[in-house]
């Protein structure tokens, strides 16, 4: 699948920004949603091919519920064609909380003086590993506020920290990265240390809500945090993540702004990022969000289908700050991963129950609303016949980037990602699923290997799933 760049008023040339609000506002105010059109774009996403900015265009100006009706069952349906049914699971590890920034909506802001600052020794950080490790959790993220000690050198010691932290059968085998931007020699420390994705979130795209949100600090340079996946491409990281904060500006401009970055870094770079999240502004401490921006819950569902339709190719990641059944509605449209088992306060899951005294918001960022434990998740996600992955195959056998798009080969989602996401399911029944739960993860095995007749390695899988029943750990394709 070759992507032909479209023509923006701001060409495309790495590390030079690529946000044309003019031209953006302008595809916002002139784009005209009829129902023929609307169709016609869905009708090109189902073939697999990326949405350029004006169709996106089409799909954000949508307004009537016919249409919008169709745009969900069109990204349902791309979803099941593309994705089948696998949904990644990941924790984040929240590393450290000190902060410079004054980031107006975050809890961590330097100006938030209720808050209690801690950086995990490794000590801690060991001890935060093998908690999560007991819960079965194999992928996890790492977060680090923006402050001097948190050097690219300190940020590469704790990935290696958490990589060699194996307690029972438990290891992480794939760490990803929310931190600060940093140079392009920055990234490449980092990227030494075996890191999955690093990710990066504009938060708003629109220039000038963006200075009004960041009051001080590093994060207040918008064009250097515009363009710092382009450094991390330069250091050789080719799995990035973009994301925006919905609720600080129009759903619609950060929408085509994601679609826009996007297209850039694939123009630049010839690889686009691996994922999008689209996290939805939540309580944090004294921080009143803006009524006229606040995303309603009708619009969320709708953003997260339409980015499914623009990006066939890219990971969609959902995390807990949204509830139960948010999540549960916005998996049909298209996320391929979500957290689950999740804890923001620092320490927090090696605490013991009676060791949680208060819950006030002074060691979290925000309020996250989806505290269900790893188990519980999977038991949902097993009640509705989806398929729960821990894999990490690719990126350990160098399938990234440039190099390597799943989805150029045909076929290999079911092939490989649905045989690895039953072998890592086998493993964590095996290890940590309670009887209940083991069950129904045995039966929704037997439903996938026989999905999977069609490919021909149903017996290697089943050869592999005994191997994993005598205690062997880590079996991949
Ligand atoms: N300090 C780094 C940064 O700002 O990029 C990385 C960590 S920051 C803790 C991770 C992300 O949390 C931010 O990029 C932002 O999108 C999100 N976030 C901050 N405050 C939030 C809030 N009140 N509700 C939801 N998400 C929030
Ligand atoms: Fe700091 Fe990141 Fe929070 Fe901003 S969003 S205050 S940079 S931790």
């Amino acid at each position: 699948m070759k992507f032909t760049p479209e023509k923006y008023k701001i060409a495309d040339q790495s590390m030079k920004s690529f946000i044309d609000v003019e031209e953006i506002n302008s595809l916002i105010d002139h784009s005209i949603a009829t129902p023929e059109l609307v169709d016609q774009v869905i009708q090109k996403s189902l073939n697999k091919k990326r949405l350029t900015l004006q169709e996106t265009a089409i799909l954000v100006n949508a307004n009537d519920p016919e249409s919008i009706k169709k745009i969900k069952e069109g990204a349902h349906k791309l979803k099941e064609t593309v994705y089948g049914n696998r949904i990644v699971l990941f924790a984040p590890l929240y590393v450290g909380n000190k902060c410079l920034n004054n980031c107006k909506y975050c809890g961590f802001r330097v100006s938030n003086k209720e808050q209690i600052r801690t950086t995990l020794n490794d000590q801690s950080l060991v001890k935060e590993v093998e908690a999560l490790q007991d819960n079965g959790q194999k992928r996890l993220i790492l977060v680090y506020g923006e402050h001097p000690e948190y050097t690219p050198e300190f940020i590469a010691h704790t990935v290696k920290v958490v990589y060699s932290v194996k307690k029972g059968n438990g290891e992480i085998r794939r760490v990803n990265i929310n931190a600060a931007p940093l140079s392009i020699e920055g990234f490449k420390t980092v990227k030494d240390s075996g890191i999955g994705t690093y990710q990066v979130f504009q938060e708003t795209y629109h220039p000038e809500s963006y200075k009004k949100y960041h009051v001080s600090g590093a994060k207040r340079d918008y064009n250097n945090r515009l363009t710092s996946l382009d450094r991390a491409m330069e250091a050789g990281i080719d799995d990035v993540g973009i994301g925006a904060l919905f609720g600080l500006h129009d759903w619609r401009f950060e929408v085509l702004s994601l679609v826009r970055h996007a297209n850039h870094l694939e123009a630049c770079y010839n690889v686009g990022p691996h994922t999008i999240s689209f996290p939805r502004l939540q309580v944090a401490s004294t921080f009143k969000q803006e009524e006229k921006y606040k995303v309603s819950d009708e619009d969320f569902t709708r953003l997260v289908a339409i980015l499914r339709l623009a990006v066939p190719y890219t990971g969609m990641i959902l995390t807990a700050r949204e509830p139960e059944a948010i999540r549960k509605e916005v998996l049909q449209f298209g996320v391929s991963q979500i957290d689950a088992g999740t804890k923001i306060e620092l320490g927090e899951y090696a605490k013991k129950e009676e060791d949680i005294v208060d819950q006030n918001l002074n060691r979290e960022q925000f309020k996250i609303n989806d505290d269900r434990s790893l188990g519980d998740v999977i038991d949902e996600l097993l009640d509705d016949s989806y398929l729960p992955s821990f894999c990490t195959a690719c990126y350990r056998l160098g399938r990234t980037g440039e190099h390597f798009m799943e989805f150029s080969v045909p076929g290999f989602i079911k092939r490989f990602c649905s045989a690895n996401a039953i072998l890592t399911l086998a493993e964590y029944i095996m290890d940590y699923a309670k009887p209940s739960t083991a069950e129904k993860g045995w039966k929704v095995i037997e439903k996938n290997l026989v999905d999977l007749e069609e490919f021909k390695n149903t017996d290697e899988i089943k050869t592999r799933i005994e191997r994993i029943k005598q205690g062997e750990r880590d079996l991949y394709f």
